[in-house]
């Protein structure tokens, strides 16, 4: 019989919504021992029970919940069947046919809070970032190589949010073949890991790059990008290591400055542009800056683009951050718009919590008129097909964006 996370009155609406997350103010008592990631069940103050979930006392989120099938039990089996659905859920989506870098288990809109997975290859990079993924370690991984014949899993659990779970950074092999003996090999010093995406590659720098090595949630919209870009002069802003950049030389692009403030990334993406003889070298210019300043620069010299990505980081991880992240947007969207030729593109993101759709429109509508510019959205941008949101979990759509032309 597991511990009873007992709630305040009223607290149990969120539950009924079906979102996984209790968070501390909900909780009265915990009836029972739990240890840091145990399951417990969750129970409404008038005693009815809610949810199975994974206990988390150093944490504001108290539980994420497994399963509101009380029935349900969390155990191995359990794991099997959810990472086996979460793989099953991507096998025929139309927009991975052919690719080798995919996200395999999305957390919470997965059903596996948590939990995350990506594949590259022949090689799965998990990342567990609360008390309830630490405490399934072998059993998700088992799952992870059953579902996918994979026989390299490497774990990159180094995000900050474990230390708001109370966990400590692991990170290193926990399954490899004789390729590799005794760790190290794929993706870190030695042989690179590589992917091809829409028939462009990449190394994927599995041990030390962002996420998992790649940001993988891009990926349709960087097809779209190559789409766009036959004969035009594109501004790629904090390139990375040249998602977007190779994918618009590869669609046709006349020009593409990349600009990004990390020389090792540029590195990174001038060695991926090398491992593609197909693409046309003297297209391509990378300049290591930062961007707030380098369009300001660009600006003065009268330089104009016909197609522009500002595809920043996460400027606002929290809605606390908004207030300030809001003027970073609108700085780069603001100068973005200036910088385009009359009929322009600009394909903008934000990939912060803290900022939701509305307020991102927002902000980019209000840098448009102060650059005296008419926009008018062309698409709606969100990450990719192998990142799903579940609809009871609005926190799981953190990548929103706008394809906007600009008169
Ligand atoms: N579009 C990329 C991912 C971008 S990640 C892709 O598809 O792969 C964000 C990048 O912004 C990082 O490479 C980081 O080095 C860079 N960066 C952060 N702040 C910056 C700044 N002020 N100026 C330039 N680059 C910045």
């Amino acid at each position: 019989m597991s511990a009873l996370l007992i709630l305040h009155p009223g607290r149990e609406r969120s539950l009924f919504k079906r979102h996984p997350w209790l968070f501390d103010t909900a909780v009265a008592r915990l009836d029972g021992h739990a240890r840091p990631g145990d399951t417990v069940t969750i129970q409404a103050a008038d005693g009815r029970p809610l949810a199975k979930a994974a206990y988390s006392p150093h944490s504001k989120i108290r539980a994420r919940v497994w399963s509101f099938d009380l029935a349900t039990t969390i155990d191995h089996a359990f794991f099997k069947r959810r990472v086996a659905a979460a793989v099953a859920r991507r096998a025929h989506l139309p927009e991975l046919a052919g690719q080798q870098g995919l996200r395999l288990i999305h957390a919470e809109s997965d059903g596996l809070p948590g939990i995350i997975a990506d594949q590259y290859g022949d090689t799965v990079v998990v990342q567990l970032t609360s008390a309830g993924a630490e405490k399934w370690r072998a059993a998700i991984v088992d799952a992870l190589q059953k579902a996918t014949g994979c026989a390299r899993i490497y774990e990159r659990s180094d995000s900050e949010v474990r230390g708001l779970e109370g966990l400590e950074p692991v990170t290193g092999w926990l399954r490899d073949t004789p390729l590799s003996p005794g760790g190290g090999g794929a993706g870190g010093e030695g042989e690179p890991l590589i992917i091809a995406e829409h028939g462009v590659l990449y190394a994927v720098d599995i041990v030390s790059g962002h996420k998992t090595g790649f940001y993988l949630d891009q990926r349709d919209n960087r097809r779209m990008l190559a789409a766009l870009s036959p004969g035009k002069r594109v501004l790629n802003c904090f390139c990375y290591t040249g998602g977007f950049s190779l994918q618009a030389l590869a669609g046709g692009a006349a020009s593409v400055l990349s600009i990004d403030s990390s020389q090792p990334a540029l590195q990174q993406a001038a060695a991926n542009l090398a491992l593609n003889p197909q693409l046309p070298a003297d297209h391509a210019e990378w300049r290591c800056a930062n961007v707030f300043d380098e369009l300001r620069k660009l600006k003065a010299a009268n330089e104009t683009f016909d197609l522009i990505v500002l595809d920043p980081p996460k400027f606002a991880p929290s809605a606390s951050h908004a207030e300030r992240a809001s003027r970073a947007y609108k700085d780069i969207n603001l100068l973005g718009c200036k910088l385009l030729s009359p009929g322009g593109l600009l394909m903008t993101y934000s990939c912060s919590g803290g900022v939701g759709l509305d307020l991102f429109q927002k902000i980019v509508a209000a840098a448009a008129c102060d650059a005296g510019r008419t926009a008018r959205i062309v698409k709606r941008l969100q990450g990719s097909a192998d990142h799903p949101v579940d609809l009871a979990f609005p926190e799981g759509e953190y990548l929103k964006g706008l394809l906007l032309q600009v008169d």
